[in-house]
């Protein structure tokens, strides 16, 4: 027997319809890419996405079709998404910081018909407009007055696109399961691949997010969403903020300490998120000028482990939470928070930052567990690591134009994460699966004895690759560069890690080099390390 409720699909604009009745008056304020500080109010966001909407009509756009975005997260970024979505088109969000071969691979794959493209990133089109034969019009997001002279064929500036549409549209009222947005993972091997975002998917992860122990953003918050939005959703935020009527602040093309920090403070945000990097760019600058952060709550760090130092410094020096959260694309992209719950509310000092360290529990919505090689699930119990999967209604089961089975028979997938899962259902990564290095039949953990050996004083960065042995399989091989007036010598790392880790993590040869090399969204690329060192050979 079926339920007698509403068949009320869960359709991405339907958020902002929200907002702007509920929360009109709440603002998205952008660090224009052209510099000044621009405000507008959800009820005007609604508006000009659905102008955005009926231009993309007018110019022949319709359901199913691909529109590229190459954006910083502004005002008008968020509104071409709406628009685009909300007129049942696919937004396929492009990471500017792929070199120009993959970028071309992506739109070419996409298909994408038509780029909305910030003024920073024209002179790149220069050279790949020939190569994206699929691209009917580039819409500058800017006004006629800062249109660049040169840049590739059919460029219009966005303001005078926009001008020829009013907002007398109706948004698409579609099937939940329609396509929505398109975001391809950067591939680090072999080339990359199209998470391809549904209404309802994006939908049930905006809410999801929006839980207490998530990012638990509310009315009353301002959101600053310095993740990318060409970063998996922005992380959901542009979802969640306006589903909760929170204020945005984008911060555009400002992502240096300096500039995040005077948005921080004029806009009195209450709730951010980005990656440790830019972390570190912020709190040096604090540091350097001596300021604070009265009006900030929470501090999300994602997308890379969470160094101890800036649990340490948000939390002790400037009374900020930290939220440290694991995703990925696939998962649209946020897997879990390191909240603290009931059980460990009273953890202080040192315990209080080892669970922080943790990548933290998974919210409803998201399953997940380790398993062995032979697909056995393993002990909730806090050491016994294996293979991450996962399933959930916002996990990808498939990639865009990809025959490849992606899910084992019972709808798991598989994170390429290792990790292990304690009593209370905080997850910790101990390694990417390609990363771990095997030895005489064990797993050691490439990411802890790394993170053990930045601890040690004079080391700034380290790397553990597995380099094959004739007796255990593989052994590790620990690559460090060390401070520039460090006197830093094998023995005083081997001496630092001695009982910090287990003793056969010991890695068997210690190299200082002056670089070690990074992807385009800055981890160690580990396969570039290996084949560098393929021949090496540890001394008897
Ligand atoms: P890409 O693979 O394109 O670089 P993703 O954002 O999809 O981008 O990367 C996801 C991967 O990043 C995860 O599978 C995991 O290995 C790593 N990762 C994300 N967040 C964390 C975290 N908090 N700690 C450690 N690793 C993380």
């Amino acid at each position: 027997m079926r339920g007698l409720m509403q068949d009320y699909p869960l359709l991405v604009h339907t958020i902002l319809d929200h907002a702007a009745l509920n929360h009109g008056e709440r603002e998205i304020v952008t660090r224009a890419v052209e510099g000044p500080i621009r405000r507008c109010t959800l009820s005007d966001l609604r508006t000009r996405s659905l102008r955005v909407a009926k231009a993309l009509q007018m110019e022949g756009i319709g359901m199913g079709d691909r529109v590229a975005t190459m954006a910083w997260n502004t005002d008008r970024h968020v509104e071409t998404w709406y628009g685009i979505m909300g007129l049942g088109a696919i937004c396929h969000t492009l990471n500017p910081r792929l070199f120009a071969e993959q970028l071309a691979y992506i739109i070419n794959h996409a298909e994408d018909r038509l780029m909305f493209v910030d003024l920073t990133f024209v002179p790149l089109l220069e050279a790949l407009a020939p190569k994206l034969p699929t691209i009917e019009k580039y819409i500058v997001l800017t006004d006629a007055g800062h249109l660049p002279e040169s840049g590739p064929p059919n460029m219009v500036a966005y303001e005078d696109w926009l001008a020829q549409a009013d907002a007398d549209f109706a948004w698409v009222r579609c099937d939940e399961n329609t396509a929505a947005a398109l975001c391809y993972t950067s591939g680090t091997t072999g080339n990359p691949k199209g998470v391809l975002y549904s209404h309802r998917s994006n939908v049930l992860h905006g809410l999801m997010v929006n839980q207490p122990d998530v990012f638990g953003l509310t009315s009353s918050d301002v959101v600053m969403a310095i993740v990318p939005m060409f970063h998996a959703n922005a992380w959901a935020l542009t979802y969640a903020a306006p589903a909760a009527g929170a204020s945005m602040v984008m911060p555009g093309a400002g992502m240096d300490g300096e500039r995040i920090y005077e948005l921080l403070d004029q806009e009195r945000v209450t709730a951010t998120a980005a990656v440790p990097t830019v972390w570190l760019g912020l709190l040096q600058y604090l540091e350097e000028t001596g300021k604070d952060l009265p009006w900030l709550k929470s501090v999300v760090v994602g997308g890379a482990a969470c160094p101890r130092m800036m649990i340490e410094k948000f939390e002790n020096v400037y009374d900020v939470e930290v939220i440290h959260g694991w995703g990925m694309t696939e998962m649209s992209p946020v897997g879990t928070t390191g909240s603290i719950k009931h059980a460990t509310a009273h953890l202080q000092g040192e315990a209080r930052v080892q669970l922080k360290l943790k990548q933290g529990r998974s919210p409803y919505l998201v399953e997940m567990k380790v398993v062995d090689d032979d697909g056995n699930e393993l002990p909730r119990d806090g050491k016994s690591f294996g293979h991450l999967l996962v399933r959930g209604p916002a996990i990808a089961s498939g990639y865009f134009k990809h025959d490849e089975e992606i899910l084992d028979a019972d709808g798991w997938f598989d994170t390429g994460d290792i990790a292990h899962i304690d009593a209370l259902g905080y997850m910790q990564i101990t390694d990417r699966d390609k990363d771990v290095i095997k030895s005489g039949g064990e797993w050691i953990s490439s990411i802890e004895v790394e993170n053990t050996a930045v601890g040690c004083p004079g080391v700034t960065e380290a790397a553990v690759i597995g380099i094959a042995h004739p007796k255990w399989g593989e052994r590790p091989l620990l690559l460090v560069v060390a401070q520039a007036d460090a006197e830093l010598g094998k023995s005083d790392v081997l001496d630092w890690l001695q009982g910090r880790i287990a003793k056969w993590w010991m890695p068997d040869e210690v190299l200082f080099v002056d670089e070690i090399p990074h992807t385009a969204t800055g981890k160690i690329q580990k396969n570039a390390l290996r084949e560098q060192y393929r021949d090496f050979q540890f001394s008897e």
